[in-house]
């Protein structure tokens, strides 16, 4: 069934009357010709993809299957895990990362000395072992996932069952309030992937229905790092470089091209200080007894 109906907030808002509708380009290669409709929640600014796709078909050509831990996701990890700690994640803690594709962060995470840690991710073969669901985690975190999933109210519950009381559970995505639909280029939108990108103000208020406090909200990617070129405004300047497709960013740096561009090379250097703001971090607390 196409989405036509915010499956997000009370009152839902509809396709009819949405306050904003796009027709948006994907940004993968292969399926760079194909366009698909994105609507705007008048009632809580979420966004939508309209299209019923057959998303099987789509991940078979998924652009991360080539991911490794290297220069770039080690500086990125290592400012997610200073989040994490500061927000009081330490060795003797375990956690549950979600969605974790080929298990990158937890490899990291196993590095930095953090030894019990899981990875979970349905379509990686290799880190779908259900019995990792088994049990409670002092943490859960699930970054870049919400919005790829059909039904983000159940996703987040199904999480929420898998962190211990107190525990933290950590969302990161984009924020559908800070996404102009009149750039269809924008990254963040990624059809057809990307079936609900959430408003902080819905994520927030659907986090406090399940009974969870919101601890911190924080509007910059864990991707911002100080490390040259490891900041999102630079990789997605270096994007739309490329004809505007992720792909870019899977493949062999094309440094030559970064030297020679003064705008690329201006973002490398300085574009943390020049953040997209087009994602949120929300770290959610676990009550001690269920509500
Ligand atoms: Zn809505």
């Amino acid at each position: 069934m196409p989405c036509t109906e915010c499956n997000l907030c009370e009152t839902p808002g509809t396709l009819a009357e949405s306050s904003g509708i796009a027709r948006v380009s994907s940004n993968l290669r292969k399926f760079r010709q194909e366009q698909f409709t994105v609507w705007r929640c008048s009632n809580c600014q979420s966004l939508h993809s309209k299209e019923d796709v057959d998303l099987g078909y789509y991940y078979a050509h998924y652009y991360l299957g080539n991911h490794q831990l290297d220069y770039f996701s080690r500086c990125s990890y290592r400012s997610r895990l200073q989040k994490l700690m500061r927000q009081g994640f330490c060795l003797e803690h375990s956690l549950l990362d979600y969605g974790c594709g080929p298990g990158l962060f937890v490899t990291y995470l196993r590095e930095k000395g953090h030894a019990d840690v899981a990875g979970y991710d349905p379509y990686v073969p290799d880190m779908a072992d259900p019995r990792r669901l088994e049990r409670q985690y002092d943490v859960v975190t699930a970054f870049d996932v919400i919005e790829h999933d059909a039904d983000p109210q159940q996703f987040l519950q199904r999480l929420l069952s898998f962190v211990k009381p107190g525990g933290l559970l950590v969302i990161g995505t984009p924020n559908a309030e800070t996404i102009d639909l009149q750039k269809p280029q924008t990254v963040e939108l990624h059809q057809p992937y990307h079936r609900h990108i959430l408003s902080q103000r819905i994520l927030e208020a659907l986090g406090r229905q399940l009974g969870l406090e919101v601890l911190e909200v924080q509007n910059r990617y864990y991707m911002d790092t100080l490390f040259p070129a490891v900041n999102t405004r630079f990789i997605w300047e270096y994007v739309y470089a490329h004809g505007g497709v992720l792909d870019a960013t899977m493949e062999p740096a094309q440094v030559g091209r970064v030297l020679t561009s003064p705008r690329l090379l201006f973002f490398a250097v300085a574009g943390y200080f020049f953040p997209p703001r087009q994602s949120m971090l929300v770290f959610f607390r676990k009550p001690m007894v269920s509500q």
